[in-house]
């Protein structure tokens, strides 16, 4: 497995791909730090196209000022390993400078979409988000590119920007990959003290809990949303960020819940900030 890591090197990899028999490239872009969720994407990836190129980077203008860029893990070596077990055939590992060269300008930004949800409590995240993806997916010439649900609302970010502007990938949403106990696997699940891991259920429980009422046909936002905090209430020491009825597509709240709704939460246990999430079936 290739480790390659510039815009050029990338782009003539899936071109020589592409043209050995006509194939199809996919590409799963991550942070690194990878863990099962993300084996899951790489799986599902190596199962739909022809050649599959995991990134790895860790991009510096999704976070704030005071978030965990400097700290955010990194573990290369391990990376490799995995995605070269789950099928990948090249990592995309470039240096900040090969993404954002001296007197970079050029941003993504989704109107509107970009300050729901996690854009409001993260401002430029989202930003960050759609121009490093935009990125990749430009130098990639990716047929497929391949995200988690457990990040919805980058989803509807990205979708959002593939349409706006034309690009040829298609975007595929693979299914949120949990702990035996319920809790979404993260990058960031490391940073939680023992406590806070225990209390970080409460994420995962409030939403089985909105499962379990959905399946008993509750399709009330309030309702919904009430039973949501009630979970959170129990833990002392969880700030909520927010629980969200919402359209996946527009990310804007909704009374009442219709297939393909999105039920979402965030919430801080500690310094760590996680989210998780429902789709209304
Ligand atoms: P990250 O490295 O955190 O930027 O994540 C890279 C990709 O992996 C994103 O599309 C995430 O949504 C996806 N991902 C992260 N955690 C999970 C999970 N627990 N299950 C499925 N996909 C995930």
């Amino acid at each position: 497995m290739e480790i390659l890591r510039t815009v050029a090197e990338l782009r003539q990899w899936s071109r020589e791909e592409r043209n050995d028999g006509g194939n199809t490239i996919g590409l799963v872009p991550t942070m690194g730090a990878l863990h099962a969720g993300h084996a899951s994407l790489i799986r599902a990836a190596c199962d739909s196209v022809g050649y599959v190129a995991v990134s790895i980077f860790v991009n510096p203008t999704q976070f704030g000022p005071n978030e965990d860029f400097a700290r955010y893990p990194r573990t290369f070596e391990a990376d490799c390993a995995l995605a070269k077990a789950e099928g990948a055939d090249v990592i995309f590992a470039p240096a900040v400078e090969e993404l954002y060269p001296d007197g970079a300008a050029t941003f993504v930004e989704v109107e509107g979409l970009s300050q729901r949800l996690d854009g409001a409590s993260r401002p430029g995240h989202f930003r960050g988000v759609a121009t490093v993806v935009a990125k990749l997916l430009i130098a990639s010439e990716a047929d497929r590119a391949f995200f988690g649900q457990k990040d919805a609302a980058q989803v509807a970010v990205l979708r959002r920007m593939v349409a706006d502007l034309r690009l040829a990938a298609e975007i595929v949403v693979c299914p949120i990959v949990r702990e035996p106990d319920g809790l979404a696997l993260s990058s960031r699940n490391i940073y939680l003290s023992q406590t806070e891991r225990t209390q970080s259920l409460a994420l995962s429980r409030a939403v089985r809990q909105v499962e379990a009422l959905a399946a008993v046909g509750e399709r009330c936002s309030r309702e919904l949303i009430e039973a949501a905090r009630q979970i959170f209430a129990a833990e002392a020491d969880l700030r909520v960020d927010y629980i969200e009825l919402v359209n996946w597509a527009t990310l804007k709240p909704v009374e009442i819940a219709a297939p393909g709704s999105l039920f979402a939460v965030a919430a801080w246990v500690g310094a760590t900030r996680l989210i998780d999430n429902t789709i209304f079936a």
